[in-house]
Protein backbone atom coordinates (compact mmCIF):
# COMPACT_ATOMS: atom_id res chain seq x y z
CA UNK A 1 0.00 0.00 0.00
CA UNK A 2 0.88 3.31 -0.79
CA UNK A 3 2.13 5.63 2.12
CA UNK A 4 1.06 9.56 2.10
CA UNK A 5 2.11 12.11 3.87
CA UNK A 6 -1.26 12.48 5.50
CA UNK A 7 -1.61 9.51 6.72
CA UNK A 8 2.11 10.12 8.72
CA UNK A 9 1.77 10.22 12.30
CA UNK A 10 2.71 14.28 13.04
CA UNK A 11 3.84 16.32 15.47
CA UNK A 12 3.02 19.71 15.53
CA UNK A 13 5.37 22.91 17.34
CA UNK A 14 2.09 24.69 17.74
CA UNK A 15 0.45 22.56 19.65
CA UNK A 16 3.15 21.82 21.85
CA UNK A 17 3.68 25.75 22.69
CA UNK A 18 -0.11 26.08 23.15
CA UNK A 19 0.21 23.28 25.87
CA UNK A 20 3.59 24.44 27.34
CA UNK A 21 5.63 21.29 26.36
CA UNK A 22 7.65 23.95 24.06
CA UNK A 23 8.67 27.10 25.29
CA UNK A 24 10.01 30.36 23.49
CA UNK A 25 13.25 29.90 25.97
CA UNK A 26 13.55 25.95 25.03
CA UNK A 27 16.10 25.09 22.26
CA UNK A 28 15.57 21.48 21.99
CA UNK A 29 13.20 19.07 23.13
CA UNK A 30 13.11 15.34 23.82
CA UNK A 31 10.53 13.13 21.78
CA UNK A 32 9.83 9.55 22.49
CA UNK A 33 9.59 7.01 19.89
CA UNK A 34 8.51 3.83 20.53
CA UNK A 35 10.23 3.42 23.86
CA UNK A 36 13.55 5.89 22.02
CA UNK A 37 14.05 9.63 23.05
CA UNK A 38 15.10 11.73 20.38
CA UNK A 39 16.12 15.26 20.66
CA UNK A 40 14.67 17.54 18.28
CA UNK A 41 16.42 21.13 17.91
CA UNK A 42 14.09 24.39 18.26
CA UNK A 43 13.74 27.30 15.99
CA UNK A 44 12.56 30.94 17.36
CA UNK A 45 10.56 33.42 14.84
CA UNK A 46 10.20 36.49 17.81
CA UNK A 47 8.25 39.08 15.81
CA UNK A 48 8.13 43.36 16.89
CA UNK A 49 4.68 43.20 19.37
CA UNK A 50 6.77 40.26 21.65
CA UNK A 51 5.03 37.15 20.21
CA UNK A 52 7.16 34.35 18.83
CA UNK A 53 7.06 31.09 16.83
CA UNK A 54 8.68 28.35 17.56
CA UNK A 55 9.57 26.00 14.80
CA UNK A 56 11.75 22.33 14.73
CA UNK A 57 14.61 21.62 13.15
CA UNK A 58 14.48 18.58 11.49
CA UNK A 59 16.75 15.76 12.88
CA UNK A 60 18.27 14.75 9.33
CA UNK A 61 18.95 17.86 7.34
CA UNK A 62 18.16 20.55 10.36
CA UNK A 63 15.90 22.42 8.07
CA UNK A 64 13.53 24.26 9.82
CA UNK A 65 9.70 23.20 9.64
CA UNK A 66 6.29 23.52 11.88
CA UNK A 67 5.24 19.64 11.53
CA UNK A 68 7.70 16.56 11.76
CA UNK A 69 6.27 12.82 10.60
CA UNK A 70 7.35 9.73 11.38
CA UNK A 71 8.59 7.73 8.67
CA UNK A 72 10.44 4.24 8.94
CA UNK A 73 11.47 5.14 13.20
CA UNK A 74 12.78 8.34 11.72
CA UNK A 75 10.97 12.06 12.56
CA UNK A 76 11.46 13.75 9.54
CA UNK A 77 10.54 17.27 7.70
CA UNK A 78 8.45 17.42 4.62
CA UNK A 79 11.57 17.96 2.21
CA UNK A 80 13.27 14.85 3.98
CA UNK A 81 9.92 12.99 3.02
CA UNK A 82 9.36 14.12 0.03
CA UNK A 83 13.22 13.41 -0.79
CA UNK A 84 12.05 9.54 0.08
CA UNK A 85 9.51 9.57 -1.82
CA UNK A 86 6.23 10.07 0.23
CA UNK A 87 4.07 12.51 -1.52
CA UNK A 88 1.10 14.41 -0.25
CA UNK A 89 -2.28 12.36 -1.47
CA UNK A 90 -3.61 15.69 -3.23
CA UNK A 91 -0.03 16.16 -4.70
CA UNK A 92 -0.64 16.39 -8.79
CA UNK A 93 -4.27 16.83 -8.77
CA UNK A 94 -5.93 20.04 -10.04
CA UNK A 95 -6.52 22.97 -7.93
CA UNK A 96 -10.51 22.00 -8.29
CA UNK A 97 -9.63 18.33 -7.50
CA UNK A 98 -7.94 19.23 -4.10
CA UNK A 99 -10.74 21.89 -3.43
CA UNK A 100 -13.41 18.78 -3.89
CA UNK A 101 -11.33 16.51 -1.81
CA UNK A 102 -11.43 19.26 0.86
CA UNK A 103 -14.96 20.07 1.05
CA UNK A 104 -16.34 16.90 2.95
CA UNK A 105 -13.42 17.02 5.61
CA UNK A 106 -14.28 20.52 6.04
CA UNK A 107 -17.87 19.91 6.13
CA UNK A 108 -17.68 16.84 9.03
CA UNK A 109 -15.22 19.39 10.86
CA UNK A 110 -18.09 22.04 10.94
CA UNK A 111 -20.58 19.28 11.85
CA UNK A 112 -18.59 18.62 14.85
CA UNK A 113 -18.32 21.94 15.36
CA UNK A 114 -21.97 22.07 16.11
CA UNK A 115 -22.29 18.72 18.12
CA UNK A 116 -20.15 21.37 20.45
CA UNK A 117 -22.73 23.73 20.90
CA UNK A 118 -23.63 22.08 23.92
CA UNK A 119 -21.04 22.85 25.79
CA UNK A 120 -20.10 27.05 26.19
CA UNK A 121 -19.05 28.29 23.41
CA UNK A 122 -15.62 29.68 23.61
CA UNK A 123 -14.03 32.74 21.87
CA UNK A 124 -11.58 30.56 20.07
CA UNK A 125 -13.90 27.77 19.07
CA UNK A 126 -15.85 30.86 17.20
CA UNK A 127 -12.75 31.99 15.47
CA UNK A 128 -12.16 28.47 14.68
CA UNK A 129 -15.63 27.77 13.40
CA UNK A 130 -15.46 31.00 11.15
CA UNK A 131 -12.43 29.76 9.67
CA UNK A 132 -13.49 26.89 8.66
CA UNK A 133 -16.16 28.60 7.35
CA UNK A 134 -14.23 30.52 5.14
CA UNK A 135 -12.56 27.39 4.17
CA UNK A 136 -15.18 25.67 2.90
CA UNK A 137 -16.81 28.53 0.67
CA UNK A 138 -13.38 28.90 -0.74
CA UNK A 139 -13.19 25.31 -1.42
CA UNK A 140 -16.55 25.61 -3.08
CA UNK A 141 -15.97 28.41 -4.80
CA UNK A 142 -12.71 26.81 -6.08
CA UNK A 143 -14.87 23.89 -7.67
CA UNK A 144 -17.52 26.10 -8.43
CA UNK A 145 -15.15 28.55 -10.73
CA UNK A 146 -13.45 25.56 -12.17
CA UNK A 147 -16.65 24.10 -13.31
CA UNK A 148 -17.86 27.31 -14.82
CA UNK A 149 -14.19 27.78 -16.84
CA UNK A 150 -15.07 24.75 -17.80
CA UNK A 151 -18.14 25.41 -19.12
CA UNK A 152 -17.80 28.73 -20.63
CA UNK A 153 -14.62 27.03 -22.61
CA UNK A 154 -16.43 24.16 -24.05
CA UNK A 155 -19.39 26.79 -24.67
CA UNK A 156 -16.95 28.82 -26.06
CA UNK A 157 -14.82 26.70 -28.50
CA UNK A 158 -18.70 25.52 -30.02
CA UNK A 159 -19.40 29.51 -30.20
CA UNK A 160 -15.94 29.66 -31.67
CA UNK A 161 -16.68 26.54 -34.26
CA UNK A 162 -20.09 27.73 -35.14
CA UNK A 163 -18.67 31.56 -36.16
CA UNK A 164 -15.87 29.68 -38.44
CA UNK A 165 -18.47 27.63 -39.74
CA UNK A 166 -20.63 30.77 -40.66
CA UNK A 167 -18.19 32.54 -41.78
CA UNK A 168 -16.66 29.76 -43.99
CA UNK A 169 -19.96 29.22 -45.24
CA UNK A 170 -20.38 32.45 -45.81
CA UNK A 171 -17.07 33.09 -47.66
CA UNK A 172 -17.84 30.06 -49.95
CA UNK A 173 -20.94 31.21 -50.55
CA UNK A 174 -19.36 34.78 -51.82
CA UNK A 175 -15.99 32.88 -53.36
CA UNK A 176 -18.94 30.84 -55.36
ZN1 LIG B 1 14.47 17.25 6.95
Amino acid sequence: MRVFLDDLPSLGVSRLRATGAITAEMTSVLVEIGGASVEVGLGLVRFPNKGSWSFFLCPQCSRKGRTLRLYEGRLLCKSCLVARGVRSRCEGKSAKRRAEMRIPKLKAMLESEVSLRLKPLLWGKLERRKRLEAALQRAEYIVNRSEFKQRVKEEGDVAVHSKVSAWLRSSRSKGG
